[in-house]
Parts: structure tokens; sequence; C-alpha cells
């Protein structure tokens, strides 16, 4: 996230043209060596599955194995998460999102942003496919004071797009991301930041180059981050079986909390195979801070082998990192 980096370097790029019009913005290296330790009493990080329904399947998401049932966040449960994160760690980033998109809620999306704004929260985020965001909803995007916006395309051309983002219509998603930093400049808002993502891969790695340069261009942001397995969910050919394993990311900082409440392993876990606890009937903390320590112990021991299948035989750990850039 664009405030938690502290400063900007060149990147010197020469990508056949010898130009130099776009920056990385790099993450300041103790703040990665932060993401490998324990965060302490509270996750800083949450997810929350409001939805799970998505209108695309993509190639790579985890999404496409999935097989618990589809649904959407009692109103009342995620009160009372955003109600506790409110007490015990506002700068918190909390994605409005786990394994579906934001737009399938349409309208009842927003009330969950300015739950989440008035209780004072300061990092409330979402990611989508970008399919359904039109017009109405890019002005009520900037209207509930949402922190920031990741629209994930993957690919620069229209072919590359529809095989990785299957459903999906390259033309319409273009057009609504340019739309939304269009009405952004016209209501001359600050949010929310508007990212456009790129899960690198065999598929789309000659593309990345023109799609910095094109999104840098049209005044977004860039994310560009290595594909997953989702816990061995899919295939990531990227990732390195010998690599020196080292603590995950996704275990050490952040809370996953299902659409029913039930807390899962990891960003990865998209069907719940490793179940925490409920915050129903428990405390964000509370779960935290008993199973999911546990868990957290074991990685920065560096006892792999005794974690839970899942987990243990997991690369993801590897792939928990992003690049970002903006305009030069
Ligand atoms: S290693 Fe894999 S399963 Fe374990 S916490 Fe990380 S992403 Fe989740």
């Amino acid at each position: 996230m664009i405030n938690s980096i502290d400063q900007k370097v060149k990147l010197d790029i020469d990508c056949g043209r010898n130009k130099k019009d776009y920056i990385t913005i790099p993450i300041n290296k103790d703040k990665d060596a932060e993401r490998r330790k324990d965060a302490g009493d509270f996750p800083d990080v949450v997810l929350i599955d409001t939805v799970n329904y998505c209108n695309l399947r993509c190639s790579m998401c985890g999404r496409r194995k999935m097989t618990r049932p589809g649904g959407i966040m009692d109103f009342k449960l995620y009160q009372k998460i955003v109600d506790e994160i409110a007490i015990k760690n506002k700068k918190a980033r909390v994605w409005l999102v786990f394994f579906g998109d934001p737009f399938m809620l349409q309208d009842r999306f927003y009330p969950l942003v300015t739950y989440a704004k008035e209780k004072g929260l300061e990092d409330v985020v979402v990611n989508t496919n970008g399919m359904l965001m039109n017009e109405h909803h890019s002005k009520k995007l900037i209207e509930s004071g949402l922190d920031a916006i990741y629209i994930g395309i993957d690919g620069f051309n229209p072919e590359t797009y529809s095989k990785l983002r299957v459903g999906g219509k390259y033309e319409m998603v273009v057009t609504n991301v340019k739309k939304l930093l269009e009405i952004k400049c016209k209501m001359k808002a600050e949010k929310p930041a508007v990212f456009v993502q790129f899960v690198e891969m065999k598929e789309n790695e000659h593309e990345k180059e023109d799609f910095i340069k094109y999104w840098t261009q049209q005044g977004a942001l860039v994310k560009v981050r290595p594909r997953l397995t989702f816990a061995g969910g899919t295939e990531a050919p990227n990732l390195d079986p010998n690599k020196k394993r080292y603590p995950c990311y996704s275990a050490m900082r952040t809370i996953n909390i299902l659409y029913d409440g039930r807390v899962c392993l990891c960003a990865s876990d998209y069907d719940g195979k490793f179940i925490a606890g409920n915050v129903w009937n428990e405390s964000i903390q509370s779960i935290w801070l008993g199973p999911l320590k546990k868990l957290r112990r074991l990685h920065s021991r560096g006892e792999y082998s005794s974690l839970p299948p899942i987990c243990r035989d997991c690369l993801d750990w590897q792939a928990m990192r992003a690049e970002f850039y903006t305009r030069n």
C-alpha cells in the first residue's frame, strides 16, 4: 500500500525503447523483514469474506476449486468484526473481500465501507475484477470513503486477458478503470487509490512492461505480484520447492474471516480447510492469540514439518510479495 512506502527510487527501465517513464515504489527493506515477524497482539491485516460470489472464473484463482457454498456475510457479524478492529487496531488494513467480487453486492456494498470508515478504520480496501464497476459504482466508491481499490487485469492484449480472466471482457474493464480515474479526477477526490494488478505468469510475462507503462500513464498505480498455488489448489510453476523456507506473511500478519464467521488458516485457504475459530462467538483477538498463535510460533521457529498439512506442503510463502509502480 502506498502509505507503507517510505521512499521512491528510479528504476532504469530499458524495454527496447530506452525510456524511463515510470518508477518503482520500493518497499522499505525493514518493512520487508517485518512482514515475516509475528504481528503481535492483533493482526495488521484482516480479510473479510463479505461475499464469496464472483462473476468470472479466472485461470489462476483458487476460487475455481472452491467447494464451500456461496454466501453473503450477515451485517451484524460484519459490524461485530469492524467494531473489534476499531477498538484494537484502527490502522489494520481491512480487505472487504476474500474470494468474491464486491460488485456482486451491488449497492449493498457501500454501507459496509461507510460503516468501517465511520468507525474510524484507516485503511479499508477492496479488490475486484472491475467488470461490474460502471459509472454509478465509481461515484459510489469515491463517496463511500474507500481507501484503495485493486483491479485485477493481468494482460495487455485482449487475447491474453481472455485466456486468464475467463468470462471477462478486456475493453469493458479497461473502460471501467479509465472511467473511475476520470471521475475521481473530476470530483477532485484523493481516494480511493486506484491500483491495477498484474499477476505475473508464463502466459503474460512478455506484456508486463507494456502493462506497467500504459497504466501508469493513465494515472493508475500498478501492482505486480507472483502467481500463487492457493495452498496447493492451483499450479504455480514459478514457485521453487527447493527454496529455503522462511515464515509466511499470510500466517504472521493476516487473519481471514469467512462469510459464516469461521476463521481459516490464511489468505490462500479459500475453502477453509483449517478452521481456527468462529467470530460469531469468539473475538478476533482470542482466535489470533489462540490457535493461530501456535501456527505463528511454528513458523517463527522454523518448525514447518509440524504445521497442518495444508501449510506444511504449501509453497505460497515465497509469493507473498509485490512490486509497485507509479508515473515518473
Ligand atoms: S505457507 Fe501457504 S498455507 Fe501456510 S500460511 Fe502461507 S499461504 Fe497459508
